[in-house]
């Protein structure tokens, strides 16, 4: 159950410690114009995506699932001048906002969108350089088949953030919510794989009650 105050907490967060919402007023506007879901990753999140990429010294990121190039942005911002972003995106509509968004924000350059399901275009990056961190964010369905495009794509020492791995509690008794079910698969092929150190924190706030998993590659 989802209990009175998480949202507070998290508006207060954002305002201590992502100030501005990080300059992101923009973006989330385009998401309301579009009518697109507001389905992208909390400020607090977004930042911790940044934060990240850069503990790691992340250079090529790979994003599955780009929406309005809100994850994407922040990414970006936690990467050097030369590094890379390939983000995959199946609606047309959703990367063209996207690509407003990146371009607008700086990160054109930096920033590689692929418009058409994901699963066809993992293969076409296969044999280029490895990616050093994965953001995993777009069909829950897929999640597992993403893990294993990422193990395929990276080296030792890259990382692989997945989100959306509580869904609202649901993972523990999936019944009939295939999403649910799927992540709760996906969860168990990263603690399964010999290739993964992997955990995963619960998150509670302006998204609901959810969380990520974060994993090295071995
Ligand atoms: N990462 C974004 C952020 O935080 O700003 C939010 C991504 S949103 C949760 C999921 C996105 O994945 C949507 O834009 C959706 O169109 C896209 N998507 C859904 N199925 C996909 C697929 N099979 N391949 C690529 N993208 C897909």
């Amino acid at each position: 159950q989802r209990r009175p105050g998480w949202a507070e907490v998290e508006e207060y967060l954002s305002a201590t410690l992502v100030q501005g919402g990080g300059g992101m007023d923009a973006v989330i506007s385009s998401i309301d114009r579009a009518g697109m879901p507001r389905i992208e990753v909390a400020p607090t999140a977004g930042k911790l995506l940044m934060l990240l990429a850069r503990i790691q010294g992340a250079r090529r990121v790979l994003e599955i699932g780009t929406l309005a190039g809100f994850s994407t942005i922040w990414l970006a911002r936690g990467l050097p001048g030369d590094g890379h972003i390939t983000t995959c995106e199946f609606l047309p509509e959703h990367a063209a906002v996207a690509r407003g968004n990146i371009d607008a924000a700086g990160f054109g350059a930096m920033v590689d969108i692929r418009i058409g399901p994901a699963l066809d275009t993992l293969p076409t990056l296969a044999g280029g350089e490895p990616y050093d961190f994965v953001f995993i964010d777009a069909d829950k369905g897929n999640d597992t088949n993403y893990l294993q495009w990422a193990l395929k794509l990276t080296r030792p020492g890259s990382v692989i953030v997945m989100d959306n791995v509580i869904w609202e509690g649901t993972i523990l008794d999936p019944g009939d919510d295939l999403d649910a079910a799927a992540i709760r698969a996906a969860l168990d092929f990263m603690g399964a794989s010999d290739s993964l150190d992997a955990t995963a924190i619960q998150t509670a706030g302006s998204k609901g009650w959810d969380g990520f998993a974060i994993a090295v590659v071995k």
